[in-house]
């Protein structure tokens, strides 16, 4: 059947070597079992400590989900506003912040701050996450209750909350040895942050952290690779995650499974564009020049890469016609980017001149919304969409500083070629260079050692986490 998708030949795995429970209802989310057909195998399979710890934290979250008896205990402490002692369940609140690409960095990199520190993560979706994602645990709910108290406080919550921890340590109202804490503390880890903010990173505050049932945190960042130089999470970690590549890839397939509405629009695309073809290139464009473009310098940057590595084939620009060979290899590339220039651009080099290797290349792009919106449901369900399918590729050039791509390049198990940012507005050369890690880079890390109390380069701290290739001071896993 030539419309199903490419089969590989390993015998495939729909439960993704043990990432997923098995014990969903297929229907009410018909992605979270049916990515096998669409993916590539995994390169790596996950660790049978990570499969054991998720069944356990499984466990945890159906004890002290929404509404459960120590659920409704731990909110009635929250409500009196004591801490009395240690609670049975404690909590990670997320809130939503920053574009779509950014809160799915975000949410995972809560999510493992939750399992290492035995919390149970609760999402809130404000305003449009609606229908984006399916419920990644068995038998309970991630979502945060609607009635949950300080729910329509979350939108003051800043750095200069009486409840923010940073706010706190600044002005001498909380101590690492302050005896009795709140029964809540709002952590402020967005970019903006400030040296008192970044003490979350510090082993002595997550001793601190520890008592304090509550946590609500804002981040616009993938904070993971901090997380792997706080010395108390280093043995757990290194157990989880033996190969420290595969922190996102494997807890953004466990957890990130598109609602049955963009599974629609994934798998129609797929099918339509994508499945017949012999190789799937993707290319994601994110500009963040001032200006709309299309930008010459910024055509220029992608062919020059995709040429010049060889992932495309140039064309003969003196021919127009072709005899065509026996078996033609095809080639489908998928562009995502929020205006059509560029792909109308490569979409028309292709079908007016012949390719020097005699390859067909269709090339396609899913939408163009032209600038990024927020609280708009199906402009976040195509940026869902657009995400998922360029982490079903086989070859992948991202934009640089994109949190877009790393999703992508996360999903996909890919090292993607990532396009340099252009600088004054000419296309910099080599235009691309080979990622060294599918991981995200952390675009905001601490740069402070704890314990000497004393400034320090953290990406020259230990062999896996470094300077990410795009953006010289953030840091990411390899
Ligand atoms: P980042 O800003 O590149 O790190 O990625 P984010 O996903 O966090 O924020 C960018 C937002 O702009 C996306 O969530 C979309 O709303 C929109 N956007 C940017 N590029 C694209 C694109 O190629 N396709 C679509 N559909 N939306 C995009």
């Amino acid at each position: 059947d030539d419309s199903s998708p490419p089969s590989v030949n390993m015998p495939k795995d729909k439960l993704l070597g043990g990432l997923l429970h098995a014990g969903f209802d297929e229907g009410s989310c018909l992605s979270r079992y049916q990515s096998f057909l669409y993916r590539k195998n995994s390169p790596h399979r996950p660790s049978s400590y990570l499969l054991s710890r998720l069944r356990s934290y499984e466990d945890l979250h159906k004890r002290c989900g929404p509404h459960t008896k120590s659920y409704n205990k731990t909110v009635e402490r929250l409500k009196s506003g004591h801490n009395n002692g240690p609670t049975e369940c404690s909590y990670v609140v997320w809130l939503s912040f920053s574009g779509l690409g950014n809160r799915i960095l975000t949410m995972a990199s809560a999510f493992l701050y939750a399992l290492l520190t035995n919390r149970v993560l609760l999402v809130d979706p404000g305003n449009d996450m609606a229908n984006l994602f399916c419920e990644p645990f068995p038998e309970t709910s991630w979502i945060l209750p609607l009635d949950f108290t300080f729910k329509n406080q979350f939108n003051s919550f800043d750095q200069n909350s009486p409840h923010c921890y940073g706010n706190m340590l600044k002005n001498n109202i909380i101590n690492t040895s302050t005896e009795s804490l709140p029964s809540f503390l709002y952590l402020h880890l967005v970019h903006d942050y400030n040296e008192h903010d970044k003490q979350f990173f510090c082993d002595q505050d997550q001793t601190l952290l520890g008592k304090v049932p509550w946590l609500i945190i804002k981040t616009d960042n993938y904070f993971v690779p901090s997380l792997f130089l706080i010395p108390s999470f280093e043995k757990e970690l290194g157990n989880l995650f033996p190969n420290k590549e595969f922190v996102f890839h494997h807890l953004g397939r466990y957890l990130f499974h598109p609602s049955n509405q963009v599974w629609g629009l994934i798998t129609r695309y797929y099918q339509a564009y994508l499945a017949k073809a012999d190789e799937r290139i993707g290319i994601q464009i994110r500009n963040f020049d001032s200006g709309t473009g299309p930008f010459q310098y910024v055509m220029d940057q992608i062919l020059a890469c995709t040429l010049k590595e060889k992932l495309l084939p140039e064309v003969k620009k003196q021919e127009s016609i072709v005899t065509p060979s026996k078996k033609q290899i095809s080639k489908a590339v998928i562009m995502t980017s929020l205006i059509s220039g560029y792909f109308e651009n490569l979409r028309n080099m292709y079908w007016e001149h012949p390719t020097v290797t005699g390859e067909v290349i269709g090339v396609y792009q899913p939408s163009h919304e032209e600038y990024q919106q927020t609280e708009k449901q199906l402009h976040n369900r195509k940026a869902w969409t657009e995400m998922y399918l360029l982490s079903l590729t086989d070859v992948l050039v991202t934009s640089s500083w994109s949190t877009f791509g790393y999703v992508a390049q996360g999903l996909g198990g890919l090292k993607p070629w990532i396009l340099y940012k252009p600088e004054n507005r000419t296309a910099p050369d080599p235009p691309c260079h080979r990622a060294m890690s599918m991981e995200p880079c952390f675009h905001a890390p601490p740069f402070y050692d704890c314990k000497a109390k004393t400034g320090i380069d953290t990406g020259a701290v230990v062999r896996h986490v470094r300077h990410c290739e795009d953006m010289s001071w953030g840091l990411k896993l390899i």
